[in-house]
């Protein structure tokens, strides 16, 4: 039976939970900078006007209904989805080197890959052994359960100088090179999280290449394409550098997309997962689409049509694409004037210690420096949330809450 001694009591999701005390917290001026979800400057969630518009196509064309999708998704998505990831102009699309299929938003995405990792991919012929798959330290916090619960084994590759606010490259690189061959390197594609500081283009460089030089899988987790400048293609630069240049010798490439925040579409649970294959080979694209096609039926039968019906017109209506690209802009600019708004009341208050890094952080979030305490107190104190290492969604301010939020750290770090 199900018995309580063998049933032990897990501590809530550390970022849900924080949604759950905030909706409980009576404090009048109380502000949500946990999770990483867009709001207007009305502190309210967006609905894009891109996705107004194709919804409002969606509902009045003539063929639209709720039949299922196919166990692989809807083509038009999966198709269009790789293109904006890729590039149009994508040697791995022309090449026929890429399999993608339709994923639940990112973390069904970084599943799928999780499943073909665990079920396919060896780290030389001949063994039997799954890879580890290596993590930033810091990351997103769902990231070692998506890949632990797959079976796999996971380990942490040195990123963040927390106090120097810069990434440690050298020790990044030598983890990199001393990682059994074969490993698989998890890389922020990017508006890294929770750090919203990614490598330059040069460092990018001397990644990929140890990344190449040691026999590694490359698997970029793309959840924010789109929030670093405002444009898709620079956002993509990274992925695409790595996936198209000749000079790298991977086993492959794994593409983990996420329209949950580009198109403001967090509940519908839109994503695309791809499979980049280093050389054509019609068999094994066919072998690896049916086998995803496998873990699919056995788990959701097949993905949801509703947002992938939306995010696949804006994809394919030339109209709506310059929307959302518009769009993309309208929420970038607005994060990045609010970086700008927070540091200068800070300055303005003259609050202890340096707060430039605010505006350099790219992304949805700042990594602020908070101390865990600090945050307590800052939640106590003001009724202001955000996670324990000092995370916050700079997409939940506005210019009703900044000046308050900035009151709020100067009263905890005085
Ligand atoms: N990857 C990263 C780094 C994220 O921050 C998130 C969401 O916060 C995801 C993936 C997955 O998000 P979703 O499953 O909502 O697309």
């Amino acid at each position: 039976g199900f018995y309580s001694s063998n049933i032990p009591q897990l501590p809530p999701d550390p970022l849900f939970g924080i949604k759950a005390r905030f909706a409980l917290d009576t404090h009048p001026n109380k502000v949500d900078l946990g999770v990483g979800a867009y709001r207007d400057e009305n502190g309210k969630p967006w609905i894009l006007p891109s996705v107004r518009l194709a919804e409002n196509l969606l509902q009045h064309s003539a063929d639209f209904n709720h039949e299922y999708l196919p166990i692989t998704g809807l083509k038009s998505l999966t198709e269009e989805a790789a293109k904006v990831i890729l590039g149009d102009e994508s040697r791995a699309i022309k090449e026929k080197r890429v399999v993608s299929i339709q994923s639940l938003s990112g973390t069904g995405s970084l599943h799928l890959a999780a499943k073909l990792i665990a079920l396919f991919f060896k780290p030389a012929d001949g063994t039997t052994e799954s890879p580890v798959i290596y993590i930033s330290d810091p990351s997103w916090a769902n990231h070692i359960q998506v890949f632990e619960t797959c079976g796999l084994k996971t380990a942490r590759y040195p990123y963040l100088d927390a106090e120097k606010k810069v990434i440690r490259i050298n020790e990044y690189v030598k983890t990199i090179e001393e990682a059994p061959r074969g490993s698989v390197f998890l890389l922020h594609a990017t508006a890294h999280n929770p750090t919203g500081i990614d490598p330059t283009p040069e460092q990018w460089k001397i990644v990929l290449k140890a990344i190449s030089d040691n026999g590694h899988l490359p698997l970029f987790d793309c959840a924010y394409q789109g929030f670093t400048t405002g444009s898709l293609s620079e956002d993509a630069w990274a992925l695409r550098h790595a996936i198209d240049t000749e000079g790298y010798k991977f086993p492959g490439v794994l593409v983990c997309q996420s329209f949950a925040k580009n198109c403001g579409m967090y509940g519908e649970r839109v994503g695309a997962f791809h499979v980049i294959l280093p050389v054509h080979d019609e068999a094994l694209n066919s072998a690896v689409l049916s086998q995803l096609s496998k873990v699919i039926r056995s788990e959701i039968s097949n993905p949801p049509g509703y947002g992938a019906k939306i995010v696949s017109l804006i994809l394919t209506t030339p109209e709506l694409k310059k929307q959302w690209e518009q769009d993309l802009i309208t929420m970038s600019s607005r994060i990045f004037g609010m970086r700008k708004a927070l540091v200068a009341e800070l300055e303005r208050l003259g609050t202890p210690g340096s707060w430039k890094h605010i505006v350099e952080q790219k992304g949805m979030f700042s990594f602020t420096g908070l101390t865990p305490e600090q945050t307590d107190k800052l939640a106590e104190d003001y009724g202001i949330y955000m996670t324990r290492n000092g995370r916050a969604s700079i997409a939940g301010l506005n210019g009703g809450n900044v000046k308050y939020v900035a009151k709020g750290i100067d009263g905890v770090v005085r």
